[in-house]
């Protein structure tokens, strides 16, 4: 890996962090990007464990928080079956779920552990080198990072997670071309995850907007927006 691998935020190799570094595996020499590499066999599925919650949530916050490559393996052939990469700046608290703590008679007793809820990353953050055995070229693996660094500067993580809610429903809208109606039918979901906002669609709409400056959606006039993809 550490000599097939690229960067996928500026194209150079990646090197290997020697050992006992905390979190990250790998770094690039060009960019310093850091990347944690997490592998289990079968599918990719709804969570990814990682290690202690404190830590995790810690880093959200850090300069340094790695960014994600992520691989599964076939069990009986070991080969890849899929090897993505999630930057950073798409870890936000919501989708860090917090496990049951340790059992009294358990070696490290009370520690809290944490999993990665990648069913609710926007597939806009799930950048694929080689997808259920199909590898994609370099070109693309850039071209789709770079499509996400919008993310990195949008503000505060508040403002990150509105963002990313919005584009989560946005997704999950079946058809390509959908209306304000169909992102409004959100709006409960919404609402539960910010008990505190008052006016969920306008906040829906500024999303929209966003959205749309940055190239996600387009919108087509008279409520109509069409998913760029
Ligand atoms: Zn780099």
């Amino acid at each position: 890996m550490s000599r097939a691998g690229f960067c996928p935020n500026c194209g150079r190799a990646l090197n290997q962090f020697e050992n006992n570094k905390p979190v990250a595996d790998f770094y690039c020499g060009n960019c310093s990007e850091e990347y944690e590499l997490k592998s289990k066999h079968g599918e990719v599925g709804k969570k990814i464990m990682d290690g202690a919650y404190a830590t995790m949530i810690e880093r959200l916050q850090a300069d340094n928080n790695p960014n994600f490559f992520f691989l599964t393996y076939d069990k009986s052939t070991l080969g890849v079956r899929n090897f993505l990469t999630i930057p950073k700046y798409f870890f936000v608290p919501a989708i860090i779920e917090k496990r049951k703590a340790l059992a009294s008679t358990a070696r490290r007793a009370g520690w809290v552990g944490c999993n990665i809820d990648v069913s609710n990353i926007p597939e806009l953050g799930k950048i694929f080198y080689v997808q259920n055995g199909v590898a994609r070229s370099k070109d693309e693996v850039l071209d789709r990072w770079s499509k996400t660094e919008f993310i990195k500067s949008t503000g505060n993580i508040e403002a990150k997670g509105w963002l990313l809610d919005v584009l989560l429903c946005v997704e999950r809208i079946k058809q390509d071309e959908f209306s304000l109606e169909d992102v409004y039918a959100f709006e409960g979901h919404l609402q539960a995850k910010h008990p505190s906002n008052n006016n969920v669609r306008a906040k829906i709409r500024q999303q929209l907007q966003f959205l749309r400056d940055k190239n996600v959606i387009q919108f087509l006039g008279r409520g109509r927006y069409r998913r760029m993809n």
